[in-house]
Formats: structure tokens, sequence, C-alpha cells
């Protein structure tokens, strides 16, 4: 028997067949399609999971269950999305259910980000651990954190949003949230590039000026291709999501002492060059026991955490 893993984005769907054992057996991806106030959401993973297991001469008997992360709160107990509306759906979407319907396969939701720590603790960097703190820094700033092997869903599935942690308590940048100064203003890649454009708004020169004279923008990664070239700017940007990365992981591993924290998302791909000084100024705030005991880590699965965890969701709902 298979698992079907499913990582609902809000342009592009990833999913997997994963065998028991969280051995991706095949993945694929497609777009999310918005229209029809998201009645094609469900619909168009069903038939293409029905259309790549024809291919692959199976049929959906071969599936044990379908677990899926999806982007938002999630009451994880009734399987229901909230805050939906950014995919088209209408509030409190009952994902789970309707995805159970659709395929007549026991099924799983979680929040995504929650999915993509499952899959470091299952198959990645958690290596095991059943304390784990995971962070993922993309377009914006998640997280999920395990405690015993269970993730934290919190009283309203908001748990482990580590991303609404406010850095800035005045004056700080405007977040999706409706609040502002918070870590995911700084730390996602989001926050990378304004903090470029505004330290090249206020005269800074150097080939991240340049560039950014020149074409108008500039992405994360050129952020920290011009820092680890030596560029003096581009430096200082990155030592300030470091600090406030650094600070903002101190604080969680002051509370909950995890074995390890693990770093994912595209900015993360920038290794060591933010992992060192995100480990430094871990070192500044967190408390000795805690600087002993708890490690940070990159990733290790990339884009297919999330797929993996989701498939993880439903092994545990079956067992
Ligand atoms: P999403 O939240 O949309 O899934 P990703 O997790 O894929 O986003 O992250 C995309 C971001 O990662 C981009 O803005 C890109 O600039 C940044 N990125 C990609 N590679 C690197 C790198 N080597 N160093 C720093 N940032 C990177
Ligand atoms: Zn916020």
């Amino acid at each position: 028997k298979w698992l079907a893993g499913i990582d609902l984005g809000g342009t592009s769907t990833k999913l997997a067949f994963l065998s028991l054992c969280g051995e991706i057996m095949d993945k694929w991806e497609i777009p999310t399609d918005h229209s029809e106030k998201g009645r094609n959401i469900v619909l168009n993973i069903v038939k293409s999971i029905d259309r790549r297991l024809h291919e692959l001469g199976e049929g959906r008997e071969k599936l044990a269950g379908v677990g899926m992360g999806a982007p938002g709160p999630v009451d994880h107990a009734t399987g229901v999305l909230y805050n939906a509306v950014n995919l088209g759906l209408r509030e409190n979407y009952p994902l789970q259910a309707i995805l159970e319907r659709e395929t007549s396969l026991p099924a799983a939701i979680d929040n995504d980000a929650n999915c993509a720590a499952l899959g470091e603790m299952w198959m990645g960097a958690g290596d095991g651990a059943k304390d784990l703190v995971c962070v993922t820094l993309g377009t914006g700033v998640g997280g999920g954190v395990i405690a015993n092997g269970h993730i934290l869903q919190g009283a309203g599935g908001a748990a482990g949003e580590i991303g609404h942690i406010t850095s800035v308590p005045a004056g700080g940048a405007q977040c999706n949230c409706g609040k502002t100064g918070c870590l995911e203003t700084i730390a996602s890649a989001t926050g990378i590039v304004r903090l470029a454009m505004e330290a090249a708004a206020a005269g800074e020169k150097g080939r991240l000026a340049d560039m950014i004279s020149n074409t108008g923008i500039v992405s994360a990664k050129d952020v920290f291709d011009c820092a680890s070239g030596g560029d003096a700017a581009a430096t200082r940007v990155v030592d300030e999501v470091a600090f406030h990365l650094g600070l903002a992981l101190a604080n969680i591993a002051n509370t909950l002492n995890p074995e390890k924290i693990v770093l994912g998302g595209g900015v993360s791909r920038a290794g060591d060059l933010l992992l060192n000084k995100v480990k430094e100024q871990f070192a500044r705030y967190a408390f000795e026991r805690v600087r002993e005991t708890t490690t940070i880590a990159l990733a290790t699965l990339g884009n297919d955490a999330g797929v993996i965890g989701a498939a993880w969701l439903v092994k545990k709902r079956l067992s």
C-alpha cells in the first residue's frame, strides 16, 4: 500500500505517493484552481491522483489514505480549514471531510508549516527527535512545534506561528497578519528584499545597490549572494535578519528547549552563511543549559517536507 501526501499551496499543489516507510515513490505538481469558489481544488487533486495511479498501472485501492497540508490554521480534530479565503474557499471549510468524501479514503489534514515540520521529524533533519521546532523561511515565515512527537495545535490551531513573533515593537513594517514588526517582515524573502531596498534608498553603495538601481529589484537570493561576495550593505541586511531570527529562536528555545531547531524554506538554501550568523545570535540569547542541548540545523527535505509530513499525518491516523 501507498500513502498519498498533498501540499496544497496558493498557486501550486504538490502531490506524492509514498511507501508506508516514508519513501517517495512518485511525485508531481499541479496548479491550484481557485475558480468556482474553490470548488475545483479538491476535485482536481482527486482527478490528478486517479490519473497518476492509472499511469502507474494501479487503482485507488493501492492507497491506504490521503494526507494534506493546507495554508492557514487548521482545526486538527475536525479537519476544518479556517481563513481559507486565500484559496477562494469559504470560511471554516471542512477540507478533511470533503477529501474523504471525494476519495472514499481515510484522510487527515494540518497546516502546511506543521506538515513540513512533521516531514522533517520523520524523514529529514529531525533525525528521530521528538522535540523539534521547524521554521520555514519562504515568501513568509512559517513554523511548527513538535513536542514529544506531537504537533502543538493551540486553542485556535495557531500554535507555532513563529513568523508573527514581534521583533520590532514600534515602527515596524506592516505584516500580512494585520500587525506590524513581525519576524516575518524581516526574515522572510519578502522582508529581506524590503531591507535591501531600504538600504539602497538610504544611499548605501556597492554591488547590491548597483543591482537595485539597474533592475529596480533584487531577490533574497541576490542579497545572500552579494553578502557572500563581501558586499557591505548586503552583509548588514543578512546580519539584521540573523539577529532577529537568532533572538526569536533563542526565546523559543528558552521556553521549549527542543533537541533541534530546523531551518527550511527557500531562504535557508543560503546555507552556512545564514546558519552560522543565526547560531552566533542564538548563543547570545539562549541560556547555558539551552545552548548546550538545543542545536540549530538546516532542513534536508527541501520542497518535499510538506508532502512527506502530510503522508505521516494519515499514516498516524491509520495506526
Ligand atoms: P514559498 O514560500 O513561495 O514556497 P520558497 O520557500 O520557495 O517560497 O522560497 C523562495 C525564496 O527563497 C525566494 O525569494 C528566493 O529568493 C529565496 N532563495 C532561493 N534560493 C536562495 C539562496 N540560495 N539563498 C537565499 N535565498 C534563496
Ligand atoms: Zn504578522
